[in-house]
């Protein structure tokens, strides 16, 4: 299978290439150039099997240039039982009737972007083996807070890999900045910049088309790559969980195979739910694709109107992993929706690039809203749904899953469309214990100190916190103090030495 640019149709590469490589150069994203088909025939024939298998199974679909041992070594040590406390890999808890919260996070930092960064590092390993073997792989990252994380997990330590974070110093949680500021591995670096997260990701972005710093990595024998969503090997690994839950419900008796469920996912740069989109292409039997935004409510509003415009205010919420105007995923998906015109993507990004805004037309907003739902979720009715999932069902939601459950149920609401959906279930509620045990605390005082509050939420709550965060407490801060966007160049030459 080949994979080409969505902004330049004529640049093919192989899957190695595409991982290896993250972006295309004149600024496209890599895409298949076709969806092999899954069927119903091989949906049955996953059933039973593990996460790891169905892994290889529809992995190797994608990954045509990995051999079967290469990609059977990647997935084996990605999806382990020490790093994931879920034997099944990703969860499923029933709420309610016909709903059923797919928990994307079992991996060591508790978010569902391990699902994918555990697998990541492998990916590119073997990718750059096959395509630049002598280089050294220099990762950079722009993290709204879960990404940075799970990207430092991933990558600590892997041979012939180095890595540089960037997060927004005030766009994250205590527990997040905490689980980035304590980082181990030698060959790993975090640093806060004073902007938002739209900001790292453009200085990222920019710094990979640098040609100064490009010339430095060439001397040093060098190469840049992207643990963003935006890499290929980002997205393959999450189309897995769809097809691996699908089965699973089909397994437990909850759905019968081929019936149609929705998926509702709350979404930020659009990655975890287009590889939901992608999975329904390849014939799993999705109706719906319900995508929930928090106040940020840009897409919710691309849905509704066909104009994107990112000149808005942006607003920090309860669910900073989707704070974001810029959902750099949306290019793959319009790419699809305007019959991969590599021309109308240039158009509509060079105008989102000069004008902040680009609008599609009439013909390609009814195919959008035929597969998607849009709807967004304010700052009060998040701790409202947190309370009232607690409530109604017992089910701790994060901030993030309960902008999918509240936007989920507004869709049901509006439309009648009562199908089962699997709805995305994408961090702990321990990342976030302020909010969430503010949500469900009934107006007590909190205690002082971000592990005094996770612990008198387990106490509440009944449940038990993720061990990896218990470890942080009193762990040392390695990395404090933060950069201007200015200064983002000079701390990558600084890493690069
Ligand atoms: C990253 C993240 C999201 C948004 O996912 P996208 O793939 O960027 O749309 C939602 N929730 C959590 C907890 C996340 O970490």
């Amino acid at each position: 299978m080949m994979y080409s640019s969505t902004r330049d149709r004529s640049r093919r590469v192989t899957a190695a290439q595409a991982i290896a490589r993250g972006i295309s150069e004149e600024g496209g994203l890599f895409v298949p150039e076709e969806f092999p088909s899954f069927g119903l025939e091989k949906l049955r024939g996953l059933m039973g099997k593990s996460y790891r298998e169905k892994a290889k199974a529809v992995l190797g679909e994608f990954l045509t240039d990995f051999t079967p041992e290469e990609l059977s070594r990647c997935v084996d040590a990605a999806y382990t039982e020490e790093k994931f406390d879920s034997d099944s890999i990703a969860e499923l808890s029933k709420v309610g009737e016909g709903a059923y919260l797919l928990e994307l996070w079992h991996g060591p930092t508790c978010a569902f972007k391990d699902m994918a960064l555990q697998l990541l590092p492998h990916l590119l390993t073997v990718s750059a083996g096959k395509t630049e073997p002598d280089k050294e792989i220099v990762v950079l990252v722009a993290t709204s807070g879960d990404t940075g994380k799970a990207a430092l997990e991933g990558f600590r330590d892997v041979p012939g890999t180095r890595m540089l974070v960037f997060y927004p110093e005030d766009g994250v949680s205590p527990m997040q900045k905490l689980q980035m500021t304590t980082q181990e591995g030698e060959n790993v670096s975090v640093c806060a910049i004073r902007g938002n997260f739209d900001d790292a990701q453009t200085g990222v972005k920019r710094i990979f088309t640098d040609p100064a710093i490009l010339a430095e990595l060439e001397q040093n024998g060098q190469k840049f790559s992207s643990a963003n969503s935006i890499n290929w090997g980002r997205l393959a690994p999450q189309i897995v969980y769809y097809i691996a839950a699908y089965t699973a419900l089909a397994e437990q008796g909850e759905i019968e195979l081929g019936e149609t469920v929705n998926v509702a996912v709350p979404t930020g740069n659009f990655g975890n739910i287009l590889a939901a989109y992608y999975a329904k292409r390849m014939g799993l039997p999705i109706g719906k694709l319900i995508c929930a935004s928090n106040r940020n409510r840009v897409l919710a509003d691309f849905i509704e109107t066909g104009l994107y415009s990112r000149n808005r205010e942006f607003y920090t919420t309860s669910s900073p992993s989707m704070d974001i105007l810029i959902s750099s995923n949306l290019e793959r998906l319009l790419y699809e929706l305007c019959g991969r015109d590599d021309g109308k993507i240039r158009e509509w990004f060079a105008g989102l690039n000069r004008d902040g805004e680009y609008r599609v037309p009439p013909e390609l907003l009814e195919k959008l809203r035929e597969e998607f739902a849009g709807g967004s979720c304010g700052e009060e009715e998040t701790v409202e749904t947190i309370r009232t999932a607690f409530r109604e069902y017992g089910y701790l939601c994060d901030p993030h899953t309960a902008v999918a459950v509240k936007v989920w149920k507004d869709y049901a609401a509006e439309t009648g469309d009562c199908r089962k959906t699997i709805i995305a279930s994408t961090a702990s509620p321990y990342k976030f214990t302020a909010d969430v045990l503010r949500a469900v605390s009934d107006g007590e005082e909190l205690p002082a100190g971000d592990f005094a509050q996770v612990r008198r939420l387990a106490e509440l709550t009944g449940t038990t916190p993720p061990a990896s965060l218990l470890a942080l407490e009193g762990k040392p801060v390695r990395f404090a103090g933060s950069v201007s966007r200015e200064e983002m160049a000079e701390q990558v030459r600084k890493m690069l030495r």
